[in-house]
Parts: C-alpha cells; sequence; structure tokens
C-alpha cells in the first residue's frame, strides 16, 4: 500500500540550513524554502530567537527545526554540524555591519576592531560553517551553498554608503565565493553569491519598502539550481552583479 506523507516524513526530503534565520532575510528564506518542499534547519544564536523562528515556521506548515549555531564560534559550528543527519543546501546569510558611530567605519578613521569583528561573522563565519557542513553536503545529490553577500561589496559599482568594514567584508566574501567554486569544479557542489537588494530589515532599520520575502526570491533562485546551473557566480534579481 502506498505510504502517504501521513506516513512519516519522506526518505528523499531535501534539508537546508539557513544561518541566522530567526529574522530578517534569513527567516524569509527558511519560510522560501519550507514552501519549496525543503525540510529547514533555523541556524541561529539565540535560543529565544531561534524557538519563536520555527514556532513561527511551523504554524506556517514548514517542516522547520533549530540548530543552536553562532557562526563565530567554532565549538558552536561543530556542534551545528553534529545534530544535522543530512544536508542538501546551505544558506550562509548571517551576516553584521558593525558599529558605524564615531567614524569607526570612515576608512580615515577606520577602527580596526570593527574590522576584525565584521570580517569574524561575515567572511570567518561563512567559512567555519561551510567547511563544517561540507561532509553532509557532498553525500548529496544536488548540494548548493549560497552565500548571502551584497552589492556594496562589488568594487566596480562603488554603492551604498562608506563602509569600510562591511563593504570590504562582502568584497572577501565574494572573492571566497570563487575559490570555493573553483575547488568545487568538476564536483556536483555548487555555490554563488547574491544581493537580495535594499530590504527592510533590524540592520537597516526598515528604511526600505522592499520586502525580507523579496530579497530571499534571488537566494531562493541559487538554491535550487539545475545541475547545470551557474558556479561561482554573484547574482541579484536582474542577473549577473559585476564583481
Ligand atoms: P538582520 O540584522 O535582520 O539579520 C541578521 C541575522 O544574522 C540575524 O538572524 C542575526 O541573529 C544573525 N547573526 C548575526 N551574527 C550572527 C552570528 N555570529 N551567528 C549567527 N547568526 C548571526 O539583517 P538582514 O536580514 O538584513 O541581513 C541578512 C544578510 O543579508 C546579511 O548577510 C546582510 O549583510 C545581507 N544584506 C542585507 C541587505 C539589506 O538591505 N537588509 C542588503 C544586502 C545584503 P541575531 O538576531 O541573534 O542578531
Amino acid at each position: 500500500m502506498h505510504s502517504g506523507p501521513s506516513m512519516g516524513r519522506v526518505k528523499d526530503t531535501k534539508t537546508a540550513l539557513v544561518t541566522g534565520a530567526n529574522k530578517g532575510i534569513g527567516f524569509a528564506i527558511a519560510q522560501g524554502l519550507g514552501a519549496l518542499g525543503f525540510r529547514v534547519a533555523v541556524g541561529a544564536r539565540d535560543d529565544v530567537r531561534r524557538k519563536d523562528a520555527v514556532e513561527r515556521l511551523r504554524a506556517r506548515g514548514i517542516d522547520a527545526f533549530g540548530v543552536a549555531l553562532d557562526v563565530t564560534s567554532d565549538d558552536s559550528v561543530a556542534e551545528a554540524a553534529a545534530t544535522i543527519e543530512r544536508l542538501d543546501v546551505l544558506v550562509n546569510n548571517a551576516g553584521i555591519g558593525g558599529r558605524t558611530d564615531a567614524g569607526a567605519q570612515d576608512p580615515t578613521t577606520l577602527d580596526l576592531d570593527v574590522v576584525r569583528t565584521v570580517l569574524d561573522t561575515n567572511v570567518f563565519g561563512v567559512v567555519r560553517v561551510t567547511n563544517a557542513m561540507l561532509p553532509l553536503l557532498r553525500q548529496a545529490t544536488s548540494p548548493r551553498i549560497v552565500n548571502v553577500s551584497s552589492n556594496m561589496g562589488s568594487l566596480a559599482l562603488r554603492t551604498g554608503p562608506i563602509m569600510a568594514a562591511y563593504a570590504p567584508s562582502k568584497s572577501m566574501l565574494n572573492s571566497i565565493t570563487v575559490q570555493y567554486a573553483r575547488a568545487f569544479d568538476g564536483t556536483n557542489v555548487i555555490v554563488n553569491a547574491c544581493c537580495p537588494g535594499y530590504v527592510a530589515t533590524d540592520f537597516t532599520g526598515f528604511a526600505s519598502p522592499r520586502t525580507p520575502e523579496q530579497g530571499a526570491a534571488i537566494a531562493l533562485r541559487l538554491a535550487t539550481l539545475p545541475d547545470d546551473g551557474p558556479r561561482g557566480g554573484f547574482f541579484d534579481d536582474e542577473g549577473v552583479i559585476a564583481w
């Protein structure tokens, strides 16, 4: 007899991990992946915020579970990897802007502690999480990695406010994305970077009409690329972004 969904989770349900999924664009990506049928691991560092996000996703019919994850902690990342059984998609979304007070991100008065802090989350965090999850991803049929970057990291566009810690962190994230893509050449692991656009979240003080769901769309596209899809690129809704 056919065993339908009521018999429990189907064996081939794909699992996706989204870092920083408790709010903003990460939450919208988690919700979007859930709506596409993924089982979603909600990576978040705060217990209360993570539990709340998982409950909100489940209330919308999404198969979500929480994973304690601080991307700046090797131990936290290792423990997270140990709790996940299967992984098809990794979305490295967690990111910070860093302090901007007192010229902290004016290049002429740059506070290097702010640079270190921002790099630790936006770049080293991505490397920590990606490398810890790679053994799981390599077991998947069509593994996809999406790095949520920013067009502020584009050296060609020179867009957005001057933020001499944040913008270079995204430039470096883009460069690391290309390094990973080259390392994955000839394998089934596909990695790309994206810019969600200027989105209403805590990060931007909600100073934009663009919704987190709109911002999540490009990450969802890259998370579900076919096997012959692009590798090591930088995309937004309109297409390729100039490096
Ligand atoms: P939010 O500030 O709303 O959300 C950021 C998320 O990252 C939160 O869940 C936060 O968790 C999490 N996070 C931060 N540090 C860590 C950490 N050490 N470990 C785990 N999680 C962490 O920002 P957005 O949703 O706007 O941004 C998401 C991504 O999109 C970022 O990478 C950002 O750079 C990028 N982006 C955003 C744009 C925008 O216009 N909003 C434009 C371009 C790029 P917590 O709640 O615990 O702080």
